[in-house]
């Protein structure tokens, strides 16, 4: 029996790193899934891959700062299975100049966009269908930069921090519907928002040497965090922030 039998989810940002990981994941569970990016071929290839391995999952263009994305993602996912019960909240980026001074409004516009505005964008897109499907699970997918400031970068630690607080916002609001909302707060992930991992050797040793487990997580440390958040296994948590860091923040 698998974890997510009977339930169909929405990921965003699911081409590669975390979302590529939780795609597998809950299929492997037993979900169907609707996931988006906007790198096309490459979210076209893990549908394949899943698809081989039996899972039943549906790969479609969705840039989360679109309405109508988002719209036709859902409008996908109750059309071809039926309901939805889970929405993560995944796509991500960080963008632009460290220092606040060099940052731009166009900088800031665009981090802010992705980060932040996607997921209100996917949670305002996914109440009315939890709410007729009885109820569900959103995880929203913030950063150790959302819980503390890192100091090398500005706009992203605010998206993050802003992710982080509309989440209990949203588990407040959404409890009286059964929708419980959570977010999610990695360390450094071994994914290409690193970068290509030989072009970016001094960034990962920094990251390996701060961590008290002394490794990156990998996706799949990141995906079994999402997945017991979306299963009815975590059914007394909303607005709970689950730290996945290796004890970063710990320090
Ligand atoms: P990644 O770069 O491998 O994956 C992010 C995905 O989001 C990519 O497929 C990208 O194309 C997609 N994306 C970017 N802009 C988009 C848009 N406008 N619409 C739809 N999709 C878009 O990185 P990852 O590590 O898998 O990141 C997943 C999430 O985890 C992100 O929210 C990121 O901020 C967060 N995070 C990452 C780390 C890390 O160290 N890798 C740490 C903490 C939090």
């Amino acid at each position: 029996m698998g974890r997510l039998d009977g339930k169909v989810a929405i990921v965003s940002g699911g081409a590669r790193g975390q979302g590529a990981a939780e795609v597998k994941l809950f299929a492997q569970e037993g979900a169907k899934v609707v996931f988006g990016d906007v790198l096309d071929d490459e979210g076209m290839q893990v549908e394949a891959q899943v698809r081989e391995l039996g899972g039943d999952v549906t790969y479609l263009h969705l840039d989360v700062r679109s309405e109508d994305d988002w719209a036709k993602a859902l409008q996908t996912a109750e059309e071809k299975y039926g309901k939805l019960n889970v929405l993560v909240n995944n796509a991500g980026l960080s963008f632009g100049p460290i220092a606040i001074e060099d940052t731009t409004v166009e900088d800031w516009d665009y981090v802010m966009d992705v980060n932040l505005k996607g997921v209100f964008l996917g949670t305002k897109t996914a109440i009315p269908a939890m709410r007729r499907a009885g109820g569900g699970s959103i995880v929203n997918i913030s950063s150790t930069a959302g819980l503390v400031g890192v100091g090398r970068i500005i706009a992203y630690p605010a998206a993050k921090g802003g992710v982080r607080l509309f989440t209990k916002a949203t588990a407040v609001q959404h409890a009286k519907d059964g929708i419980r909302c959570n977010s999610v707060h990695p360390g450094a992930v071994d994914t290409p928002f690193f970068g290509d991992p030989e072009g970016a050797p001094e960034r990962r040793d920094r990251s390996r040497s701060s961590v008290p487990l002394g490794r990156m997580a990998e996706a799949i440390d990141i995906a079994q965090g999402v997945l017991f958040l979306a299963s009815d296994e975590s059914s007394y948590m909303t607005g709970s922030e689950v730290v996945i860091d290796g004890g970063f923040t710990a320090q």
